[in-house]
This record gives C-alpha cells, sequence and structure tokens, in this order.
C-alpha cells in the first residue's frame, strides 16, 4: 500500500513538537528526555532501543533494522541544542508551538527536525516491511554542541562500538537551497575544517613600568598575534571546494564561470572573489574555506599597570582547510611568531572530507533528480562542525554526509536562525525532508 504522506506530516510534526519540548541546552544537555521519548517511540513500533547514559542525563539511544552484507547506513542526529536568549523570541523557545504552518523551538533547524524526520524513515522501513540489503541503525545521541562533545557518538564509539559500527552516515550540514545566477542548487555536506586551538606565550623579562627595555613580553606577544591576525595564509583548495565552483560555474554564463573558478587559482584568487557571483558573507566564508585561518582572542598578561610583566600569552582559534595537519599548519605560521614566543596546543582536531564518489552520494543525485530536476546537486565544507568530528578521527574510513533537504530557505531577514533567535521550520520542510530521505534511504538500502 502506498504511503499515506498526509498522516506522515502529522505524525512527523508531533515528534518534532515533542522533542522541542525538551529543553535540551548543551551544557548540562539532559538529552535523556530525548532518548527515552524515542525509546518509547520504536518500542511502540516492535523495535527494540538501545538506551545508553554516558554520563548521568546524558542519554544516547540507538536501534538497528537488521539487512544484508552491504556496508551499513547509519541515520544520526544530536538532541542537544545550544542555548537561547529568551525574551528575543517572539514564542517561547521550548513550546514547540505550531503557528501558521510553522514548528517553534530551538533545535527545530539544528537538528531535532532532522532527529525527528530520520526516526520517521526508519519507522516507515519497518511498517512498510522494506526488504534491505543492509543493516540501517539509528542513532540519536547527546554532545554535539558541546565544546569536546565526549558524551555522545564518540562514546558510543569508544565503549559501545557494535551499536554504531556504521560505513555511511547521513547527519546533519547540507540539504540547504541557493539560487546563484538563475541557476539553482542544493548542497550535501560533505566535510568540514578542523579546529587547531592554541595558546602563545611570550616570554621576557619583567621590569619596573618606569625603565623600559627591549625585552617585554607584552611588545614580543603583541608583535606575533599581529603578524598571525593580519596575515593571509596561502590557499589549498579541497575536492569539496572545487567540485563546489565547478559544479556552480557549470550554470553560468562565460564571464561568471571564469570568475568562479579562477577562485581556485592562488594567483587569481582574490581578484576573482570579487567578481564572483555571491554576497559579502559567502566571499568571507568561501576566503576562510580556502585556506587555514587564525583569529586572535583572549589575550592574558600582566596584573599591575606600573609592572613589565614576564610572560604574556594569548589564546588563538585556528582551523584548518581538507587535507592540511598541524604540520603544515605550524609550517606556515612558525616564522610568524618571532624569538621567545612558544606555541602550545589547546585542541587539535583534523579536517574532514567525505568523497563526492561514495556510492550514498551519488544516491541522493539520483533521488534529487527524480524530486527536483532543475535542482544541481552541489557538495558544500562548513566552516562550523558536526558529528562528523567524533567520528573521523576513530573510524576514518566512514563517509559521513550531511543532508536534510528542504523545499526552500526559510525567510532570514531577522537574522540567522541556526543558533540565533526564533528559530522554526515550516511543517512543508520537514514533510519535504522526510518524504527525500526516505527515498535517498529505501533507494539506498532496498535489496
Ligand atoms: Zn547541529
Amino acid at each position: 500500500m502506498a504511503i499515506d504522506w498526509d498522516s506522515v506530516r502529522d505524525e512527523v510534526t508531533g515528534f518534532l513538537r515533542d522533542l522541542l519540548r525538551m529543553d535540551t541546552t548543551n551544557p548540562p544537555g539532559n538529552e535523556i528526555a530525548c532518548a527515552e521519548y524515542i525509546a518509547n517511540v520504536l518500542k511502540r513500533e516492535g523495535i527494540e532501543p538501545t538506551l545508553r547514559s554516558s554520563e548521568p542525563g546524558r542519554g544516547n539511544v540507538t536501534a538497528r533494522l537488521p539487512g544484508g552484507e552491504s556496508p551499513t547506513l547509519m541515520l544520526l542526529g544530536h538532541t542537544d541544542v545550544v542555548a537561547v536568549e529568551p525574551d528575543k523570541w517572539k514564542h517561547p523557545p521550548f513550546s514547540g508551538a505550531l503557528i501558521d504552518g510553522e514548528i517553534w523551538g530551538r533545535g527545530a533547524l539544528d537538528m531535532k527536525d532532522m532527529v525527528a524526520a530520520e526516526l520517521m524513515v526508519f519507522i516507515l522501513l519497518k511498517r512498510e516491511g522494506v526488504s534491505l540489503n543492509r543493516d540501517v541503525i539509528y542513532a540519536a545521541t547527546a554532545d554535539e554542541e558541546g565544546g569536546k562533545g565526549n558524551h555522545g557518538i564518540g562514546w558510543l564509539i569508544d565503549h559501545h562500538l557494535e551499536q554504531v559500527d556504521a560505513d555511511h552516515i547521513l547527519t546533519e550540514g547540507g540539504g540547504g537551497r541557493s539560487e546563484i545566477g538563475g541557476a539553482r542548487f542544493i548542497t550535501i555536506g560533505t566535510g568540514q575544517k578542523g579546529i587547531f586551538r592554541f595558546r602563545l606565550r611570550a616570554t621576557g623579562r619583567p621590569g619596573h613600568g618606569s625603565v623600559p627595555h627591549e625585552e617585554n613580553a607584552v611588545v614580543r606577544l603583541a608583535k606575533a598575534v599581529a603578524a598571525i591576525g593580519e596575515a593571509v595564509l596561502p590557499i589549498h583548495p579541497s575536492a569539496t571546494l572545487k567540485a563546489y565552483l565547478e559544479g556552480i560555474a557549470a550554470q553560468q554564463d562565460g564571464e561568471t564561470a571564469s570568475a568562479l573558478l579562477d577562485i581556485l587559482d592562488p594567483d587569481k584568487s582574490e581578484a576573482a572573489l570579487d567578481r564572483a557571483p555571491f554576497g559579502d558573507d559567502a566571499v568571507a566564508t568561501l576566503r576562510a574555506l580556502l585556506r587555514n585561518t587564525v583569529s586572535p582572542t583572549i589575550l592574558e598578561a600582566g596584573t599591575k599597570l606600573t609592572v613589565i610583566p614576564g610572560e604574556a600569552v594569548a589564546w588563538l582559534d585556528g582551523r584548518l582547510a581538507p587535507g592540511q595537519d598541524e604540520r603544515s599548519f605550524r609550517k606556515e605560521i612558525g616564522p610568524m611568531l618571532g624569538d621567545h614566543v612558544t606555541l602550545e596546543v589547546d585542541q587539535y582536531s583534523p579536517p574532514i572530507e567525505a568523497s563526492i564518489e561514495s556510492p550514498l552520494y551519488e544516491t541522493i543525485v539520483n533521488v534529487m533528480a527524480d524530486h527536483d530536476p532543475d535542482v544541481t546537486v552541489i557538495p558544500a565544507i562548513t566552516t562550523g562542525g558536526t558529528d562528523a568530528k567524533h567520528i573521523l578521527p576513530r573510524r576514518p574510513d566512514t563517509q559521513v554526509l550531511g543532508f536534510m533537504p528542504v523545499q526552500s530557505e526559510p525567510n532570514t531577514d531577522e537574522g540567522p536562525l541556526v543558533h540565533g533567535h526564533n528559530e522554526r521550520i515550516s511543517v512543508e520542510n520537514l514533510l519535504y525532508g522526510t518524504r527525500v530521505l526516505y527515498d535517498v534511504v529505501t533507494r539506498f538500502c532496498s535489496s
């Protein structure tokens, strides 16, 4: 029997509204509320869930539909959300309010929408008795938004790998739409930049402020911070970025296309960014995606106005382009440190990039061609992060793709909704994402 998508719309809307009513602001997270809710939904469908807490309150729920021998697919979502400023919201952020066809709440786009849609898809596979060529895992996990994120999918991989041993993973980080030069595009998230957060520690000779000398730690640090902060580091275009720009260029007139392709050329990149058909924000993002970047963010030095300190420290937020690592990055910034300044690593996670030639990527392209023949699928890298950062360092061969497709981009005149105020999703976009994901999963996994 054909699926009744009208009743699916109501059902998945109900899942999302229920999940949004649970305050899973991280920290502290308290994702156990969502995990128990989802476990109960699965049980009602005759699917046995496994619920594990990495710490009290940090609940992770998974379930598995057994299939054939082909490489396993996991539908992965995180249930924690970032903090809110409730007084800036038009409707309370943990209300799950349904108003004029839109579902309101923190997490409506990041990413309880996809947690609900993937749950719906997973249940439909069971209800429809879809014969699977591979195991399909559902996982709703904790702690993606936390700084180090040690309580979610990474913890499950470390402690209960048998629950989450997937080769292909679908999660957040793609599915957004754009229109460039009259042509329409939808993204699949294939990667993210690496993280390299570090301290610079300058040492010098302490002294009295009334007698200046040339071994002042504050001056040494300031020089290094200014040099690194102002540097425009060399570009390292990734396979994703090439495919992204080539994919857009193929739909443009000759002049625009050449501007887009020139962005990949080290000698022409900067000038080409000015000619490319992107707004200021998109250009700034592209500029950052092309290369390693560093932003100085915290300074610590001295406690008394009249005393030259013997030491000064700066904290810097570094991000690595795909293909880069600690060594190549140190080579770029090392010459700017100067004497008496040392670099100490605070946090490192490598850049991540999935292949655009994987069978799952190809399946998404084919499914989108059915749903929307005029849209071009392009891969995209985010400057931010997804759970891929907890997976790839542990399981380097996993193909993690970000794809929660929308039918239309939300209106963001009031500023970004993800991590911003008034986060919400239209019921139509939620249903669209659910339908497309169902087709992707059934096409990829049907035997
Ligand atoms: Zn997220």
